[in-house]
């Protein structure tokens, strides 16, 4: 994979041998500590397009700070907001302005916060006895103050799959999609599967087709709260379709030529190509240039 996926390759030491020694945190805290600016867990930039900083003065007295990690030799935090992500982020426009504007590694470092203050939010709660939880381990864990469960933030697997036969993909329609959009298909990884049989299930449900090698290609964190998208591709036997519609509102074959076409940016082909930040348009280019 050649050009940096979004929401990966942040310049940020996450620096977890600080992360449970309770005093080197607390001398990190000082002065010269800087605390990532949030609109609840929408990102602040600056005139530039770049994040906004400033220091842990600038939290509220009772706030939870996560530590980030190391940039540059300073602490960087992030304060956890009063409530969690209010809707769903494709409906704020703010997250997608910031998406084209900052620097990958700026997109990293806001990504990484946003899923973890977003999870603080929303976990004040022990899911065990439901006392008050606690930040603790400079926020890579919640503890209970009641019966001292300890809750870590989550990481929710998601496969998205290229499925491949005689030279040609299978592509899907989701309803809130752009019109004329496809993309790869994806579903979530349940209990008990391994990656591969989470592909085969997804593909063989949605569309009805049965794909037996599953191999990896690339994976994205995907902060809107937490998934990590794990990019696969998967040889179909045959391309016989039968398109699970509460799903998918449709599903389609495209040749190679197609692909290429939509993915030069053409608009005026058979499909348009899911957007540079997403996994699935790494997918695709990885496809082409195979
Ligand atoms: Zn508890």
């Amino acid at each position: 994979m050649s050009a940096t996926i979004a929401f990966t390759g942040a310049a940020l030491d996450r620096a977890d041998h600080i992360r449970g020694d309770a005093e080197r945190l607390a001398g990190l805290m000082d002065w010269r500590a800087r605390l990532l600016k949030l609109d609840g867990v929408a990102p602040v930039l600056d005139r530039e397009g770049a994040l906004e900083w400033g220091t842990l003065a600038d939290a509220a007295e009772d706030a939870e700070l996560v530590f980030l990690g190391l940039r540059h030799g300073k602490a960087c935090f992030a304060a956890v907001p009063d409530q969690g992500a209010a809707g769903p982020a494709y409906a704020n426009p703010a997250i997608w302005a910031a998406m084209q504007a900052l620097s990958p590694d700026e997109l990293a470092i806001y990504g990484a916060a946003r899923s973890l203050v977003d999870w603080h939010a929303r976990h004040r709660f022990c899911a065990r006895c439901g006392q008050p939880t606690a930040l603790a381990k400079g926020g890579w864990q919640r503890t209970c103050g009641g019966c001292q469960a300890e809750h870590f933030p989550r990481v929710d697997p998601v496969t998205i799959m290229l499925v491949e036969h005689d030279d040609m993909l299978l592509l899907g329609r989701q309803p809130r999609f752009p019109p004329r959009r496809f993309s790869a298909l994806a579903g979530f990884v349940e209990p008990g599967e391994s990656i591969e049989e989470a592909v085969r299930r997804e593909v063989f449900e949605e569309a009805g087709v049965v794909v037996q090698e599953v191999g990896y290609v690339a994976s994205q964190p995907w902060p809107f709260p937490s998934q990590l998208m794990i990019g696969c591709h998967a040889m179909a036997e045959d391309t016989a379709l039968n398109v699970d519609k509460t799903e998918l509102e449709e599903a389609r074959w495209f040749s190679r030529a197609e692909v290429a076409h939509a993915m030069r940016g053409g608009d005026d082909g058979a499909f348009i190509a899911p957007p540079p930040h997403a996994v699935a348009h790494h997918l695709l280019k990885w496809w082409l240039e195979r």
